[in-house]
């Protein structure tokens, strides 16, 4: 391959452009052209293709978002969408393509390499909700980002004797509520993936009453609800004065750490390394701290799975 192009789909993640960063030198190294697609699927159908070099990604490791744009592309999810996906690549003769987002861009990328293009997928989203991988770039950010925000309302919380629930992202996965909840010592965490039991969250906020607690922090992971439902709940059997925060956006942006940067780095760098060696249809992952590549197909046949001893971790530290 003499020329091969990278883009950023879906949500964008914090360490995406360490990601971007790292392919372009590592492909530029190895001799080959690497094209930047702006805008996702939707710019790649419009041809929105430029060539990078060493200098167009210099300055942006630590920056937060991506400079390629991202964009979630209705018309790529068109048999005709992807064919004229496929035509802008051919036309620029570039004979492979890097994919960093999630799991709905990996299903992207399958449909590419089908109808002949190669593709490498690299995990880039903050919910860690892919399978395969123990880690994806933007989550330990995103994490830090939360735990930071939970430290602040802390310190409101107990100055003020209240219990605080906070809502954190995550539709489907309860990877981000779950560790920010070990990390930042919340009471209880409520996540997709653990049947919540009200009763029990009722006993433990009474248990800390009861030993002096002065505070009380809860996590809810937006996708078992809102958070404003269960405050009215916690209000209504404790008696006492609750408070919601929903952190929203601002887990999505910011200066990727160290960890994240590294994590980009990495699996940037391989993604070209795998075109190179003629493989395609499969995404990098991080197993045990290797840099591993799994079959696309084998990936997404399976379920994120999260760490449940975490999960118990935290209610045992939380009494
Ligand atoms: P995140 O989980 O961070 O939101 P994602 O990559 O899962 O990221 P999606 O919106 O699911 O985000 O997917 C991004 C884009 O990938 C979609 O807008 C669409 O263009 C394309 N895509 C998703 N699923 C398919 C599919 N089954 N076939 C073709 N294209 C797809």
């Amino acid at each position: 391959m003499k020329k091969i192009a990278v883009l950023t789909s879906g949500g964008d993640s914090p360490g995406m452009n360490a990601a971007v960063r790292a392919a372009v030198r590592r492909a530029v190294y190895l001799g080959v052209h690497m094209y930047g697609v702006y805008h996702g699927y939707n710019g790649l159908i419009a041809g929105d293709i430029r060539e990078m070099t060493l200098g167009s990604v210099g300055d942006i490791i630590h920056r937060g978002g991506t400079i390629l744009y991202t964009a979630r592309s209705e018309e790529f999810r068109t048999e005709a969408g992807q064919q004229k996906a496929a035509e802008q690549l051919r036309q620029n003769g570039i004979e492979g393509l890097i994919v960093i987002g999630g799991d709905g861009s990996f299903r992207g990328a399958q449909k590419l390499t089908k109808i002949g293009i190669p593709t490498i997928g690299v995990p880039g989203t903050i919910d860690n909700d892919i399978p395969c991988t123990d880690f994806t770039i933007g989550f330990d950010t995103a994490l830090n980002t939360i735990v930071e925000a939970i430290d602040k309302i802390r310190d409101t919380a107990t100055s003020h004797e209240r219990t605080y629930i906070i809502e954190v992202m995550g539709r489907d996965a309860g990877d981000l509520a779950l560790w920010a909840g070990l990390a930042a010592g919340a009471e209880s965490i409520i996540i997709p993936e653990e049947e919540q039991d009200m009763d029990d969250i009722i006993e433990r906020l009474h248990a800390g009453h009861r030993r002096g607690k002065k505070h009380s922090i809860i996590i809810v992971a937006e996708g078992v609800g809102s958070a404003t439902s269960y405050a009215e709940t916690i209000k209504e059997r404790t008696g006492w004065e609750t408070r919601v925060t929903v952190l929203g956006h601002i887990q999505r942006g910011g200066s990727p750490t160290a960890f994240d940067r590294m994590l980009a780095s990495r699996m940037g760098a391989a993604a070209v390394d795998l075109l190179l060696e003629g493989k395609k249809d499969r995404m990098v992952g991080i197993q045990n701290n290797q840099i591993v590549d799994i079959d696309f197909d084998e990936a997404l046949a399976q379920k994120h799975k999260l760490d449940t001893s975490i999960y118990q971790l935290a209610r045992t530290l939380s009494i």
